[in-house]
C-alpha cells in the first residue's frame, strides 16, 4: 500500500488525532510506524470449521434463482419473496464489478441506501469508500483487479434499520448465494456483528468473530469479518483495529486468496 493511499485512509478515519489525544510525540509516531509496514496478518489464523460457516442448507434452497447476472437482478426487483417487499422503496441489488476480487457484505439497506437503489451511500458509506480506495479499490471500477462487489445479507431495508429476521435473511439467501457464485470472489470481507453472524450462521459476538479467517459455501471462500462503518464513526477508538484489518484484506488479496 503506497504512503499516500495509506494517509488518505488514516485521515479519513481520524486516526492522527484519535492518536495525538493525551500522549507525548514518541507514543503517538509507534502506531504510525507499526501501521506503515504491511506486517504479516495475525499469524496465518486457521479456517474456522466449515460447519461453522456454512448456512443452514435450508436457508439456501428456499426458492430457484436465475443463475445468470440480469436475470438475477430482475428477480431481485419484482421480488415479493418476504415482507421487507412491502416497506421498501427500491430494491438494494448490490454495486460494483461482477468480477471483483473481493466481496464486501453488510446486513441490509438503510434509510439512503432503500431511497437511492444502492449500498452504502451516506456517511457510513462514504467512509467505507475512503477504506476501499486505501487498498486501490472501488466501487466504480472498470478494471476487476482494483474492483469490489458490495453487497448486503438482505436487499430491502427492514423497517427502522432494525436487523434482519431469520425469516428475511433465510428468504434473501439464495440471492446472495448466487451473487457469490457468479462474482466467484477471492476474498468475502463481512461488516459488522449482525452480516457476520447470518453469513456464518452463528451468534458469537463481533469481538470473537473478528480475526480468523472463516470459509463461505460450497467454493470455500475466504471470510473475514470486520467492523461496520457505522460502527466506526460511532466509536472511533476502534478504528485502528479496522485499519489492521484492511492491511490484512490488502495482504490477502494480494497473496491471491
Ligand atoms: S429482502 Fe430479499 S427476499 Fe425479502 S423481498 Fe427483498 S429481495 Fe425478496
Amino acid at each position: 500500500m503506497d504512503t499516500k493511499r495509506r494517509r488518505h485512509y488514516l485521515d479519513a478515519l481520524g486516526l492522527e488525532s484519535w492518536q495525538s489525544r493525551g500522549a507525548g510525540k514518541a507514543a503517538q509516531a509507534a502506531p504510525l510506524a507499526a501501521s506503515a509496514s504491511m506486517a504479516a496478518p495475525a499469524a496465518a489464523a486457521p479456517l474456522a470449521p466449515a460447519e461453522a460457516a456454512h448456512p443452514a442448507p435450508a436457508a439456501a434452497a428456499a426458492h430457484a434463482v436465475p443463475k445468470d447476472w440480469d436475470g438475477l437482478k430482475a428477480a431481485v426487483a419484482g421480488c415479493l419473496h418476504c415482507k421487507l417487499c412491502k416497506t421498501r422503496t427500491n430494491t438494494v441489488f448490490g454495486v460494483g464489478h461482477p468480477a471483483a476480487p473481493l466481496m464486501v457484505i453488510g446486513e441490509g439497506p438503510g434509510a439512503d441506501e432503500d431511497a437511492q437503489g444502492e449500498p452504502f451511500v451516506g456517511r457510513a458509506g462514504k467512509l467505507l469508500d475512503e477504506m476501499l480506495r486505501a487498498i486501490g479499490r472501488s466501487r466504480r471500477a472498470q478494471e476487476p483487479a482494483q474492483s469490489v462487489f458490495i453487497a448486503n445479507v438482505v436487499k430491502c431495508r427492514p423497517p427502522g434499520n432494525r436487523d434482519p429476521e431469520p425469516d428475511e435473511v433465510q428468504a434473501c439467501r439464495p440471492y446472495l448465494d448466487q451473487q457469490i457464485r457468479l462474482v466467484r470472489p477471492h476474498l468475502i470481507v463481512a461488516l459488522g456483528r449482525v452480516a457476520a453472524q447470518r453469513l456464518l450462521a452463528t451468534d458469537a459476538p463481533l469481538s470473537k468473530l473478528r480475526g480468523p479467517l472463516y470459509e463461505y459455501g460450497p467454493e470455500h471462500t475466504p471470510v473475514l469479518v470486520t467492523y461496520h462503518p457505522a460502527y466506526l464513526l460511532r466509536s472511533p477508538g476502534e478504528k485502528a483495529k479496522s485499519w489492521t484489518d484492511l492491511k490484512r484484506v490488502h495482504q490477502l488479496l494480494r497473496a491471491g486468496t
